[in-house]
């Protein structure tokens, strides 16, 4: 399969066709949590009807389905290859799967702290809680993965099939968190994955303005299950953000291999930079983690053919002194310091300022679709500004 070609631009318009009601070209806006109620024993109408949630004929409250949420469903489930469901962000959809799951223990290994979170909340709930192992440690029957792949922060990558292979051994069950490789980056279920999850907040949504969660499953039963699941939960999107979800994935396969391209050019560039590169002065750049750059580990996996479509376009950098990672998001002028990836900006972030327990020297780099270049002279000022401990005039960027 060739760089971006999995992911179809005409999928991403058009695979919600089937399901769109009404003339309008521009999918509207429908914020109804109601809808009318046909009368089913009028002449000609034969009695009530079944309600098939993934292709309604009509929709009835908007926690059950609705109109834009529906069709993003449509096309999520189209360029995942599987059932998708949305969420009201991607922690529920994390909730949602251990609920449909129900593990008697969970693996999980470092990665977005939120969803370690999310499992205390969930084993409050339970008499018994799910123990939490490592995803390393020896798996029984009952165990469910959560493997995040490409990791946050630093953006390297695991082996989806290996982790597959041991936990189906034992009958397990085996979730994947692609939010860093979304398509046409990565596809987990060729590797073994039972469930897909993202946080849509990221590169689903795309702007910075949503959120979102989303799983994906192999068979409509599943997906029947989860939607019921989700209707008592009541972790809907919203109908305004299945809108913008909507309006955003039509353009999926412009903005993420963009990303992912000009997030290479830029680990690679600043992995030079041992020493004094390219303008990037001595001694601020300790170590770049980027899938790109990560090798063969000790089982001699390599990510490249799991990254089928492209390195993630976020990944991370070590510098030499805490105070220049403290600065560095703050000597940037296209970089914003802000938490979160995904967007169409590009944003920069101290992880420790957010996650404690994270490196207190690493920095988060969130590739946004401006011009590479750009992005690169932007990194080098900043990080001669840093090493130069300036204060810089805040000032609107001048391009
Ligand atoms: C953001 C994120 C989540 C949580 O998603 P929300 O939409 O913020 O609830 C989970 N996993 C990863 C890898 C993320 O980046």
């Amino acid at each position: 399969m060739s760089p971006g070609k999995k992911l179809s631009g005409t999928d991403l318009v058009h695979a919600d066709d089937e399901v769109a009601l009404g003339l309008q070209v521009a999918p509207a806006i429908s914020v109804s949590t109601t809808f009318r109620n046909p009368d089913l024993w009028a002449p000609g109408k034969s009695g009530p009807e079944t309600f098939d949630p993934r292709d309604p004929e009509r929709h009835v409250y908007s926690r059950y389905t609705q109109e834009t949420s529906t069709r993003a469903e449509r096309v999520l489930s189209r360029i995942n290859d599987g059932y998708a469901l949305t969420y009201s962000c991607g922690l529920a959809a994390a909730y949602a799967a251990f609920v449909h799951l129900k593990p008697k223990r969970i693996a999980i290994t470092k990665g977005y702290p939120g969803v370690h979170t999310s499992i205390e909340v969930y084993n409050r709930a339970r008499d018994v809680p799910a123990p939490v192992i490592d995803i390393d440690d020896p798996f029984r029957a009952g165990d469910v993965v959560w493997l995040e792949t490409p990791l946050n922060p630093t953006g390297e990558a695991r082996d989806i099939q290996y982790y597959a292979d041991k936990i189906h051994a034992v009958g397990g069950r085996l979730i994947v968190d692609s939010t860093f490789a979304p398509p046409p980056l990565q596809y987990p279920f060729k590797w073994g994955a039972d469930i897909v999850h993202h946080s849509g907040t990221k590169y689903f949504g795309g702007h910075s303005d949503m959120l979102c969660g989303v799983l994906v499953v192999k068979t409509k039963e599943e997906w029947t299950d989860l939607w019921s699941t989700r209707t008592f939960l009541g972790s809907v999107s919203g109908s305004l953000e299945a809108w913008l979800l909507l309006r955003s994935l039509r353009t999926l396969h412009l903005r993420v291999p963009r990303q992912s391209a000009s997030a290479a050019v830029l680990a690679t560039w600043l992995s030079g930079a041992a020493g004094a590169h390219d303008g990037i002065p001595a001694d601020v750049v300790e170590r770049v983690h980027h899938s790109s750059l990560q090798g063969r580990d000790a089982r001699g996996w390599e990510p490249s053919a799991q990254l089928e479509g492209g390195w993630n376009p976020t990944f991370a950098i070590v510098l030499t002194h805490v105070e220049l990672a403290a600065r560095l998001p703050h000597d940037t002028r296209l970089f914003v310091p802000a938490t979160s990836l995904g967007g169409v900006e590009s944003l920069i972030e101290h992880r420790v300022s957010v996650d404690p327990a994270e490196h207190p020297r690493l920095v988060r780099l969130s590739v946004g679709v401006e011009d590479v270049d750009d992005l690169r002279d932007d990194l080098r000022q900043a990080l001669q500004a840093a090493a130069r401990g300036e204060v810089r005039a805040r000032v609107a960027p001048k391009l």
